[in-house]
């Protein structure tokens, strides 16, 4: 999830309608775009014809699961009418139905962070994260807000594409190369080919098959090929050890030990040398064996 500040782009960004302080803000709204697709500077064009000053929303999820930062918190925009001097508006791209398209699991990874991000920024509670049909007669967001706040209250939890609840902790990893493909068989389009030791986030099952995301593609691996891995999901670019294992200044036990690691110690993974992974902690990078990591790459 990439974070774009358009806060010094967006329409009428130095010239604000109504100017609030954040301790004023109590609720989080969520809305859909009712488009396809989408970003800020597509939807402006729509706020302009409808005369407004500044846009609808303070943070826009687009389809890639980035997030656009539109406006800052102490501007009041657009979203609710007859809300928006205490709301806070956050808008997934997408045109959703309570009982059809719903957002992408990116897109609602995005969304869960932000959201939570947000809730504690402004000490918003769980029962004041509002869809925007809850304040005014609409569809939007289309999605079922009373399961939505459900996975709120889960810890660690995340929502499939439902939006039902499911847990993580069901990460897991290709023992072997295996093709990831579109669907449930081997009659479905191959995605690509994944290479051993990739790791994934388990959707679902379907008979000998694991619906899995990878990134940002979801897609369906024999599960004769996978193994569950332990611990919580790793973001992309990090690794975490396995084993108490040596920090060391080049790839090889003939360098310097920098220092002893714990196991569970979070690593960002910078490269690769044969069997080393180059690897940074904190403000120092160096080098640890493979076999005691286990990555996100
Ligand atoms: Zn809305």
């Amino acid at each position: 999830m990439n974070i774009i500040d358009r806060t010094r782009e967006s329409m009428g960004w130095n010239n604000p309608f109504q100017t609030r302080r954040t301790d004023q803000i109590r609720k989080i709204v969520i809305h859909h775009s009712a488009t396809a697709g989408g970003n800020m500077a597509a939807f402006e064009n729509a706020w302009r014809n409808k005369g407004w000053r500044n846009g609808g929303y303070h943070e826009i999820i687009l389809l890639s699961g980035d997030v656009e930062l539109c406006y800052v918190p102490t501007t009041v925009t657009n979203g609710a009418f007859g809300h928006n001097t205490n709301a806070y508006h956050i808008c997934v791209v997408g045109n959703f139905r309570t009982n059809g398209a719903q957002p992408s699991v990116v897109q609602i990874r995005s969304l869960m962070t932000r959201v939570r991000h947000n809730m504690k920024r402004f000490s918003v509670p769980v029962s004041k994260v509002k869809g925007h049909k809850e304040l005014n007669p609409t569809i939007c967001p289309g999605m079922k807000m009373a399961d939505f706040r459900n996975t709120l209250h889960q810890s660690q939890g995340v929502v499939n594409s439902d939006l039902t609840v499911r847990l993580t902790g069901s990460q897991g990893q290709t023992v072997l190369g295996v093709n990831f493909r579109r669907g449930a068989g081997t009659n479905h389009a191959r995605i690509r080919t994944l290479a051993k030791g990739t790791m994934f986030e388990t959707l679902g099952r379907s008979g000998l098959w694991t619906r899995v995301c990878i990134g940002n593609d979801e897609g369906w691996i024999s599960t004769r090929f996978t193994r569950r891995a332990a611990g919580r999901i790793l973001n992309q670019g990090e690794g975490q050890t396995t084993a108490r294992v040596n920090f060391r200044i080049g790839a090889g036990t003939n360098h310097a030990r920098i220092r002893t690691l714990p196991q569970g110690q979070m690593l960002q993974v910078l490269g690769r040398d044969g069997d080393w992974q180059r690897v940074r902690i904190g403000d120092r990078t160096g080098f640890v064996h493979q076999r005691y990591t286990r990555f996100n790459l």
